[in-house]
Parts: structure tokens; sequence; C-alpha cells
């Protein structure tokens, strides 16, 4: 992963300062997947960190998990699981909720999208205080498979979420931070 490549890759999301609400810096990384280089080079970097590591799965968190997942996915020729917000999923779930900054949210998997045998690769665009990225870790973890990685493209190391990750022994994984 070269820094001219990684440095394309963080000048390609657009920061709307006070979005969705006052005080908050949104990173949109519309702009990146809008852009075939960066996001090229997005799949590619994730790619060459994550390739022949033996992962069976990538599971994405709802919505933005899912385009960085489920191109991680086809790119390592493994499967890809949704992991999505309520009543989305048509067969049987297992669920886990997580904080928000007012009240919970909880994400789903379907209760045969991954066993014991699995060894699965957790994505989301994003991490910041890591109740989403860990819910998805738990659910996976619910339903018997392994959990020692999580990839982000973007990384808000302020908020602490990456090191309740390594608490639980994931390691997480990211290819550019906003401090
Ligand atoms: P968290 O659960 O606190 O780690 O938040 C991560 C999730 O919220 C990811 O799915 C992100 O897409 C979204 N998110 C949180 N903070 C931001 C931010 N500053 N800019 C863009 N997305 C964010």
């Amino acid at each position: 992963m070269n820094d001219a490549v990684l440095a394309n890759i963080k000048a390609s999301i657009t920061t709307i300062p006070d979005y969705p609400k006052a005080g908050i810096m949104f990173r949109d990384i519309t702009s990146l997947i809008q852009n075939n280089q960066a996001f090229n080079q997005t799949i590619d970097c994730l790619v060459a960190q994550f390739q022949d590591q033996g992962y069976t799965k990538v599971l994405g968190a709802e919505a933005r998990g899912f385009i960085f997942g489920a191109a991680l996915a086809h790119r390592l020729n493994i499967g890809f699981i949704p992991a999505r917000k309520p009543n989305k999923l048509p067969r049987e779930t297992v669920s886990q909720e997580y904080q928000l900054e007012y009240g919970t949210d909880a994400l789903h998997i379907h209760k045969d999208a991954v066993s014991s045998n699995d060894n699965v690769l957790v994505v989301d665009d994003l991490i910041a205080t890591g109740g989403t990225i860990i819910a998805a870790i738990n659910l996976v973890r619910q339903l018997g498979a392994t959990v020692t990685d999580a990839a982000f493209v973007v990384a808000l190391p302020d908020l602490g979420g990456e090191d309740k990750l390594t608490a639980l022994n994931v390691k997480p994984f990211s290819l550019i931070s906003f401090e």
C-alpha cells in the first residue's frame, strides 16, 4: 500500500461539517465510490491486506459496509453476509442490539449465514465508537464462527472504537484515518 495511493483515497472522501447535526464531521464515502480509480484502489488495498489468510466469509454492516464488503468478498472469492437492520431479512435470524447516542438499534443475520467452520472478516466503511462493528462481531460469534480481524476504509481514532475491538481480540485495520 503506497502513500500516494492512500493519499488519493483520502482525498476522494468528502467531509461535510455539522451533518447530520452540529458538531459531527461527516466523512462521505459516496465521492470515493463514484471515482473509479479511488474505488479500485480501495478494494485493491483491502485485497492485498486480506488475501490468502484463510477467511471463508466477509460480513458487511448495513448499509455502507455492503459496498466495500461485497466488492472485497468477490475479489477474495468467498461468500458475503449482509448484517441488516431489523425486519429486513426474511428467514430466521440472530440479532445483537447496540447503543446509539439516543436509544438503541440492532443488526441481524440469518441463522444459517455462518457456522463454526467459518472464519469471518467483518467490514464497514468507517469505525467511530465501534458499536456497529462490535454488534456484527457478536452476531458471528453467537453462531460459533471465528472473527479475528475487522476492516474499515476510515478510522476515527479519537472515538476509541479500535481499542474496544482489541479488547475483544479483534485486530482493527483501516486504510486511512481522520483525527
Ligand atoms: P460506530 O458504530 O460509532 O463505530 O459508527 C460507525 C457507523 O456509523 C458506520 O457505519 C458509519 O457509516 C457511521 N458513522 C459514524 N460516524 C460517522 C462519520 N463521522 N462520518 C460518516 N459516517 C459515520
